[in-house]
């Protein structure tokens, strides 16, 4: 297979080509096999950025069959020098919130429902802190103590209900479906798919290092 990726792919054109993919442009590329590009969290198929940020560069777009993907290819080496991450399609990263698309839709419904999206949402996030407060239920973790300023008002969200259970009409409750967790606890909830509960994870806690006073848990959970 020849290599027709262009010299010049800068990351302006990397990062234009992922909107576009955001967007759902048309383009011949199949869905990844081996490994994805994250940024910003999620996951996209390297070859389908790279011939998309060929026409950002050149205005021609490139197909599947103009270069190759997979380690030390160019397309690969194009992403990886311009500072993007490319990580294999079974590891998970370490947060949460960037399990994969597949992780995070449901697959059937009608509309695929993304379930970080209620853990991004900025209006049910600040309810559910404004409920919590912004300590980690789980473990106690108050990143305004630990930081100072730069911690204030950092914590991550979590979403309480099971994948199962999330139909089209689902509309998140803050205060039932959120818990405030500090990004470790979160990683911890998500070692399992459905999640650990709190109280499960507290448990786990309690047995790794007993009789240790962790802030309890406000609040329903
Ligand atoms: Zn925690
Ligand atoms: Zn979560």
């Amino acid at each position: 297979m020849s290599n027709k990726i262009p010299r010049g792919i800068a990351s302006q054109h990397i990062v234009a080509a992922i909107r576009d993919l955001d967007r759902g442009v048309r383009h011949g590329f199949g869905e990844s096999t081996g490994y994805d590009v994250l940024f910003e969290g999620r996951r996209y198929a390297p070859k389908a950025v790279v011939g998309l940020a060929a026409r950002k560069l050149t205005g021609v777009l490139l197909g599947p069959y103009d270069f190759k993907g997979g380690l030390k290819s160019a397309c690969f080496r194009v992403l990886e020098n311009n500072g993007f991450t490319i990580i294999t399609k079974g590891e998970t990263s370490p947060f949460p919130d960037e399990v994969s698309d597949s992780d995070r839709h449901v697959e059937g419904a009608v509309q695929r429902i993304s379930v970080n999206r209620f853990e991004r949402d900025p209006e049910a996030r600040a309810r559910a802190i404004r409920h919590y407060g912004s300590r980690c239920l789980a473990c106690g973790f108050d990143f305004r103590l630990a930081y100072g300023t730069l911690g204030e008002g950092f914590i991550h969200v979590h979403h309480t209900v099971p994948l199962a259970q999330i139909g089209k009409s689902y509309i998140v409750d803050p205060v039932d479906d959120l818990r405030p967790v500090c990004p470790n606890c979160h990683a911890m909830l998500h070692k399992r798919t459905p999640p650990y509960t709190i109280d499960e994870l507290r448990e786990f806690m309690e047995a790794a290092n007993p009789g240790v006073q962790r802030t309890p848990a406000r609040g329903r959970r």
